[in-house]
């Protein structure tokens, strides 16, 4: 197993910070439930035992009250939503209490109960496990919920004439553990950032065409689903549809061979990049068949968008492997007008696509619509 560390790419940051939030209300949510549980039961087992802090305002008693506040806080924020802050912050509230009660317990037994030191003595070695299964950003983290409280603990020791020597013995678990955690904390982050990449690139392999690196079908249907959404909801969020198809392609894989082809395919997915904003999205349906969605555009933008392609193909020719090859492409364009499903929008797109090649291709078409005024068959919208 490889446990070196892995960079995440640029490009995947954002799905990453969404990786790691969704990680952390997981063990944010798991942690405060157990957490909860043991401090009720160590609560119990001092009652069974009869070993009661003098009254309800005793050190002992201030100290566990950090730590409940911060696990009602993180379960009021998973049940109801406030507070909305970002799980890492109930994560590290939880830790660094945990920690200020067990060191603060540590000590105040020390000094009035050392008979009972070797209970605190266990559960401090049992928190500083959980504090480590807390860390989940590894080291930085782990640094993070160990050293502030650990400082506090040896200043506190200070200033009551503890001789360090003195607590060795008691601390032997304790240590131990916060070396097991130390590497297990940046281990288990290293494991995480595997998975992610694993399923980033399973993922990336079932939504992307391999050929171009554009959008495949697969992915593409949910895109025009949420468009469609959008659209419903406001008026004011028009969309439209192009689609493409490279003209008279099957006489390029003839003359030029299927590799030619396949370069003719990649340079055509570039140039139709290079027309496109960052919000729109280009996705390559079939063989030769490309299809954009434009959001918030109207019929006048869309056949603009579809003019600006048609020209970047037909007015340059492509130089491939030493061949010269003048590509040219026919797009029809259709507009969301109310449809009910992506298929009902994308046959207009490719029956406006269709009276392009009729009409001779290299050639843009509208698909009739109540937005563009038009009828079938009056679409026509020409070389643009
Ligand atoms: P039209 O102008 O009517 O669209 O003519 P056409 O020759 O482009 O249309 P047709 O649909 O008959 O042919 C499409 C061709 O695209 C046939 C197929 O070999 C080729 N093709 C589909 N996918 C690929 C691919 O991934 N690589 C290559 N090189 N060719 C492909
Ligand atoms: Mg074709
Ligand atoms: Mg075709």
């Amino acid at each position: 197993m490889r446990l070196t560390n892995p960079d995440i790419p640029a490009e995947w940051q954002s799905a990453y910070r969404d990786f790691q939030r969704q990680r952390e209300r997981l063990f944010a949510i798991i942690g405060s439930w157990l957490l909860l549980a043991i401090m009720v039961a160590y609560h119990l087992s001092h009652e069974l035992r009869g070993v009661r802090p003098p009254g309800p305002w005793s050190l002992e008693h201030l100290l566990r009250l950090p730590v409940y506040a911060s696990i009602g806080l993180a379960l009021l924020s998973h049940y109801t939503g406030v507070p909305n802050w970002h799980p890492k912050v109930f994560l590290r509230m939880m830790s660094t209490s945990l920690m200020l009660m067990m060191l603060g317990l540590f000590l105040v037994y020390f000094q009035n109960k050392p008979q009972d030191l070797s209970q605190v003595s266990a559960g401090l070695m049992i928190s500083f496990f959980g504090v480590t299964m807390m860390a989940t950003r590894g080291l930085r983290d782990w640094l993070l919920q160990f050293l502030l409280p650990l400082a506090l603990f040896v200043l506190a020791a200070a200033m009551l004439s503890i001789h360090p020597v003195r607590l060795i013995p008691h601390l032997f678990g304790p240590t131990a553990m916060l070396a097991v955690g130390l590497v297990t904390s940046e281990a288990l982050r290293r494991l995480g950032n595997h998975q992610f990449l694993n399923e980033q690139e399973v993922k990336q392999l079932a939504t992307t065409d391999q050929l171009t690196g554009l959008l495949n079908r697969h992915a593409f249907l949910p895109v025009i689903r949420h468009e469609m959404d959008r659209a419903r909801r406001s008026d004011e969020r028009p969309f439209c549809l192009i689609m493409g198809d490279l003209d008279n392609f099957k006489r390029v894989n003839d003359s030029h061979g299927h590799e030619v082809g396949d370069l003719v395919l990649r340079e055509t997915a570039v140039r139709m990049s290079a027309c496109l904003r960052q919000q729109d999205v280009l996705c390559r349906w079939g063989g030769e068949e490309l299809l954009v969605l434009l959001p918030e555009t109207g019929p006048t933008g869309g056949r603009e968008v579809a003019r600006k392609i048609r020209a970047a193909m037909a007015d340059q020719p492509m130089q491939l492997n030493g061949t010269r090859i003048r590509q040219t492409i026919s797009l029809g364009v259709a507009c969301f007008d109310g449809e009910r499903s992506p298929e009902q929008l994308i046959t207009r797109a490719d029956n406006a696509l269709y009276g392009a090649k009729a009409a001779g291709r290299n050639r843009v078409e509208m698909a009739p619509g109540k937005e563009t005024g038009t009828t079938p068959g009056s679409g026509h919208s020409g070389l643009g």
